[in-house]
């Protein structure tokens, strides 16, 4: 079989706090509280949660993977999304956003995309994150960019992310965390 490249266009984005309204500043503050209380619980220092469009907090999530016993599906936004597909019709997904402390994996973004997630916000970079995780089998983080599973779609689906000024106080939950076979 000849080898075949795989192509998607989009458009790469570098986001700031401009860009979101004020009152979803303190949602993305909480979500790196949820990071801190994930990895206090013996998780991996991943968080999320979802609002509506008047910033009210619908749901929240940490990863549990070590608290379900190794669980490799159970990542913040996958857990999120399951809980939130069995609440919330797919017309109503469609009003919601998600805040999430991270650029999601290929298994997260799939998640968003059939839950009809109306809109995501994410903090840090998956090129920054895989810095820090390396190839750590906790974590060996992809390099796949959200928008580039989303442009795969059907449909449009709004994305704001990453939030620079962030990043580092996301990133600061990671310290420590990581071995990657690398360093
Ligand atoms: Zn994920």
């Amino acid at each position: 079989m000849p080898k075949k490249k795989f192509e998607v266009e989009y458009e790469e984005q570098v986001c700031s706090l401009s860009d979101l309204k004020e009152y979803e500043i303190p949602l993305l503050h909480r979500v790196i509280e949820i990071c801190r209380e994930a990895r206090e619980s013996g998780n991996n220092p991943f968080g999320c949660l979802l609002a509506d469009a008047d910033g009210n907090i619908l749901m929240e999530q940490g990863n549990e993977e070590t608290s379900r016993g190794g669980d490799c599906t159970a990542h913040a936004e996958a857990l999120l999304m399951r809980k939130a597909s069995q609440a919330y019709s797919k017309d109503e997904m469609a009003k919601l956003t998600m805040y999430s402390c991270a650029e999601p994996c290929a298994m997260c973004a799939g998640s968003m995309y059939w839950g009809n997630l109306g809109r995501l916000v994410y903090i840090g970079r998956e090129s920054e994150l895989k810095k820090a995780t390396g190839d750590d089998s906790r974590n060996p983080t992809l390099n796949l960019p959200v928008r580039v599973v989303f442009a795969s779609g059907q449909k449009s689906m709004g994305i704001i992310g990453p939030i620079l000024e962030l990043e580092p106080e996301f990133m600061k939950c990671h310290d420590g965390f990581w071995n990657p076979s690398d360093k």
